[in-house]
């Protein structure tokens, strides 16, 4: 049975929960405060069924910091829409490329998100959290 990840918007509560993958329910009573849902966080695994409509969502979704409790990157994470990137993107300081600076789909500035991956994980490393 998979793992899959549940999160509560009223207090932030995390929960890894195994369920066969026909029965996971998309969202629960959160035990944690009792008022809240949990709802089901998009996996990596699950992300994959996004490589037909928007491959380049994808690469984003592999360097969100799924550990954030911001709104605009659990938002993005539980329903990764172009909306909702564009949202993660401006509360991320990053800005897509501009329409005419590259032909084509949408990309994401690489190495900017490289750069902010980088700076993140340099950040745990001094809080101490890796
Ligand atoms: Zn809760």
């Amino acid at each position: 049975m998979p793992l899959y990840d549940f999160h509560c918007e009223a207090c932030g509560h995390e929960a890894e929960l195994l369920f066969p993958i026909s029965a996971c329910p998309e969202s629960m009573p959160c035990e944690e405060c009792q008022g809240g849902t949990l709802r089901k966080v998009i996996s990596l695994g699950r992300a994959s069924v996004l490589r037909e409509e928007a491959p380049w969502l994808r690469d984003v979704l592999t360097v969100v910091d799924k550990d954030s409790n911001a709104p605009h990157v659990r938002q993005f994470l539980q329903d990764p829409t172009r909306g909702n990137y564009k949202a993660w993107l401006q509360g991320e300081g990053l800005r897509p490329v501009e329409s005419g600076e590259r032909q084509g789909r949408p990309t994401v500035d690489r190495a900017r998100l490289r750069e902010a991956g980088k700076r993140r994980f340099f950040e745990q490393c001094r809080s101490g959290r890796i």
